[in-house]
């Protein structure tokens, strides 16, 4: 059941906020010791703001879209008085004086807080093996990976620990778990939703965006945190249209833009692109026209991003220097210096992957680098939204494979970090130009573990692109398939 129903249920009173959040922490506690997907589960509060939605509803009082809705939230969106980690030992004991937009808009809507999800340290990877605080496991096979960064709040929806969570995308974190654990995952497109309270990887990419199990779903969250907020000067302030009302509208004659350059690569499952290929046979069934579509520069954004990320990343995470916040290496005084205070502290508080992304990040922006390197990667970034806009001239969609695999193993990718960073080959492009795309699962590979493809759309056309990935989900009903209920590891 769907967000639409469950309110439905709440206003009629058969069944209560109370039992609804009650029955989520009850599955977290049978399923998590397997999954994974929390850091924290805050059931003290989540049992009080049921029981306060009740009240009002009792009483007559109208109630906010999201009433009793329970929601799982990344642990990189601040959440005031309730510690806030990044899967860091860095922001180990961080409890934020403040509350971020997209939590603070969902709280004002009724939603209840489930508890913060695990991810990968300060986002950066693709299947939480870098959280501090141990992996998350994929609920179809608890042997693999759920994708990353956005991990633990993918897993959370697949394995029914809650109805919808929260995410942030800077190259792919929410569509490539997504796709991995076979639920919906919206990046919408950036400055639709405010940063304010996301704590910042790459300035210019991050993105929040919810997970859903369908895309109805995914447009009622977006409609709730979508829109302008003074905090943050890079939230756009375009009007939000009604993402429901136009959900329905016939998608007949829609022109859907096939990526050429996608189903060329070589790191490409076969089973993943004959899904995807498939599913695009499915979209012309429903009326679309199909249009091959050269992006010749797509393939270049995983190069581009691996300068650009690092380098925004090195700026933003310069600010835990053991001194205001943070994990600290000695007690106030005892170091010879600060320089080595600070050395210390950020020595033991970052984990590898983000000490790599720093000296990736510092050494391109340095003296004598910046042109080789970073200037040239943001020269590369116009290319790729230069082909974006061509293509957009043509067609009103495009269409990719959201991952080049389905979920690997565990270990995988321990070896080379490179290998790791090819994961995030499709999605990497929709960041690079600024652009909204969806995850939406569209079959499974012979073991079993979900395949997902990719909708990008052009800037601001959240609508359409949520209004055609409808139409193919309730054509292809991929999702009425759902992870064993009982997940044994
Ligand atoms: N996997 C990519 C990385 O490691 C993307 C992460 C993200 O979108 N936050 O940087």
């Amino acid at each position: 059941m769907g967000i639409a129903e469950w309110r439905r249920k709440l206003q009629r009173g058969e069944v209560s906020a109370r039992e609804l959040t009650d029955r989520h922490l009850a599955r977290i506690a049978a399923v998590d010791t397997t999954v994974h997907a929390f850091l924290e589960i805050t059931a003290e509060r989540a049992r009080a703001d049921a029981d306060r939605i009740d009240t009002a509803r009792q009483a007559g009082e109208t109630l906010p879209p999201l009433a009793g809705i329970p929601l799982a939230i990344k642990d990189n969106l601040c959440t005031k008085g309730i510690r806030t980690t990044c899967s860091s030992r860095m922001l180990e004991s961080f409890v934020p004086p403040y509350e971020s937009t997209v939590t603070e808009r969902l709280w004002s809507a009724g939603a209840v807080l489930l508890g913060k999800t695990n991810l990968d340290e300060f986002a950066m990877g693709s299947s939480t093996e870098t959280s501090a605080f141990g992996p998350s496991r994929n609920p179809w096979n608890p042997e693999r990976v759920p994708g990353g960064s956005s991990g633990g709040s993918a897993a959370a929806v697949a394995a029914g620990e809650c109805l919808a969570s929260l995410g942030s995308d800077t190259g792919g974190s929410i569509r490539q778990p997504a796709s991995f654990c076979g639920v919906v995952g919206l990046k919408p497109t950036y400055g639709r939703v405010s940063r304010w309270g996301l704590v910042a990887f790459a300035s210019s990419l991050d993105q929040v965006g919810p997970f859903c199990t369908s895309v109805a779903d995914s447009a009622e969250i977006l409609q709730v945190i979508a829109g302008a907020d003074r905090r943050d000067s890079t939230c756009l302030t375009n009007p939000v249209p009604d993402y429901l009302a136009t959900l329905e509208q016939p998608v007949r004659g829609l022109r859907v833009g096939i990526i050429r350059e996608c189903f060329e690569s070589e790191g490409l499952d076969p089973q993943v692109k004959s899904s995807v290929l498939a599913a695009a046979a499915q979209l012309e069934q429903l009326g679309c026209e199909l249009v091959d579509i050269s992006c010749p520069r797509f393939n270049d954004g995983i190069a581009t991003y691996y300068v650009i990320a690092p380098s925004e990343a090195s700026a933003n995470l310069a600010r835990y220097d053991g001194v205001k916040y943070g994990h600290r290496a000695e007690p106030a005084g005892a170091a010879e210096n600060l320089a080595v205070m600070t050395a210390r502290s950020r020595a033991q508080g970052f984990g590898d992957e983000v000490q790599r992304r720093i000296l990736i990040g510092t050494f391109a922006l340095s003296a004598g680098y910046v042109d080789a390197f970073y200037r040239k990667a943001q020269q590369v970034r116009t290319l790729i939204r230069r082909d974006f806009d061509r293509a957009f001239e043509q067609v009103d969609l495009l269409l990719t494979p959201t991952s080049p695999t389905t979920a690997f193993r565990f270990g995988a990718h321990a070896e080379d970090p490179l290998t790791m960073y090819l994961s995030d080959l499709l999605t990497i492009p929709a960041n690079m130009a600024g652009l909204p795309a969806i995850n939406v699962p569209c079959g499974f590979d012979d073991q079993g573990l979900p395949i997902g493809l990719q909708l990008i759309g052009g800037v601001l056309e959240e609508a359409k692109l949520l209004q055609l990935a409808h139409h193919y989900e309730q054509a292809a009903a991929v999702m009425a398939q759902r992870p064993p209920a009982e997940l044994v590891a």
